[in-house]
């Protein structure tokens, strides 16, 4: 597997703490790569080091197949953009003239693609306004263009939907899907919330203490979480005979509830349980062990 980013045994010490402990990680190439872990479990640590911000205290890292030891990896961090803490925007300057100014930072010989970025941010009609009087999700999808001035492969993204609105946040994640999609950018997204990331994520780092506890894939994820479907009805005899002739497989959890380990064609079932005389009170996913998943690989409870 082609990897855009790797990490071996990095460290990074402060006088008091180690920040990160021989933490090792994997970013192939197209992910969309989900590093959760809690407050304080080295996620930011970790993005300012690849980032160059800070020095590891010892381990090693690679980017594009660059070591951090190499003077290569000065162009493979060309090809990151990052967006860490809160969004580095000039606040009395507009979207536009935000963007120049990063195209001017970063030397590029023309202005070409800034129509095209503000597009895909959905900030294309801001026109005038500065971004000071941006709302806060605005303000977050103009760091994520400042991000992508350059043409980035690899975008790096610390806890992009922290204080978003629910509409906020739905914005982040569609733009993060599209980036990957169409532009077949990698992206690192840190969270400290399991079931955000799963929306999207292709890929996990479970972060704790500094160290990754455990890489897995989407799919792996799904599989460990067992995802069902909780169905209410009026009569949950009814439910179980239409289920059994259907040879699927569930829990029956009250008089009136199920839970059914397969996807199923609601329309139909409505149907089948309409004509025999039960009716559907409400259907839901349910991936309530996604929690569970998360507090036995990294702890519940406060900061790390
Ligand atoms: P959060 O989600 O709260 O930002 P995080 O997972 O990003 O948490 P880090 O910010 O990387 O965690 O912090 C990891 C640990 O390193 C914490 O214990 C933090 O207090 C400590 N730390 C981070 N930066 C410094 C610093 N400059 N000096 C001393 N300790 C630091």
């Amino acid at each position: 597997m082609e990897y855009v980013l790797t990490t071996d045994e990095l460290c990074k010490n402060y006088k008091y703490c180690k920040a990160l402990n021989r933490l090792s990680m994997h970013v192939p190439k197209g992910a969309i790569y989900g590093l959760v872990g809690r407050n304080g479990a080295g996620k930011t640590t970790l993005i300012r080091l690849i980032c160059g911000l800070q020095e590891p205290t010892s381990g090693e890292y690679t980017l594009f197949g660059r070591k951090n030891t190499e003077k290569q990896v000065v162009a493979s961090r060309r090809r990151m953009g990052a967006v860490i803490e809160t969004p580095a925007v000039y606040t009395d300057m507009t979207a536009v003239e935000n963007l120049k100014q990063q195209y001017r930072i970063l030397g590029l010989p023309s202005f070409e693609g800034i129509k095209e970025i503000l597009e895909l941010v959905g900030l294309a009609d801001t026109g005038k306004k500065k971004a000071k009087h941006f709302s806060f999700g605005m303000k977050q999808r103009l760091g994520i263009a400042i991000a992508l001035c350059g043409d980035p492969d690899f975008l790096v993204l610390d806890e992009p939907a922290n204080g978003l609105d629910p509409q906020g946040i739905i914005d982040i994640r569609e733009l993060i899907l599209k980036l990957n999609k169409e532009r077949q950018v990698t992206v690192l997204v840190s969270s400290h919330i399991l079931e955000e990331l799963s929306k999207f994520a292709t890929h996990y780092g479970f972060v704790d203490g500094g160290r990754i506890v455990k890489e897995l894939s989407a799919k792996e994820l799904e599989a460990s979480c067992r995802k069902c479907m909780h169905v209410e009805v009026s009569d949950v005899r009814i439910l179980a005979r239409v289920l059994d002739a259907k040879g699927l497989e569930y829990s029956i959890w009250s008089e009136n509830a199920v839970d059914i380990y397969a996807q199923i064609g609601v329309t139909e079932l409505v149907g089948e349980l309409l004509t025999e005389g039960c009716e559907l009170y409400s259907i839901t996913e349910k991936d309530e062990s996604l929690e569970s998943i998360y507090v036995s690989l990294v702890g519940g409870g406060g900061d790390a």
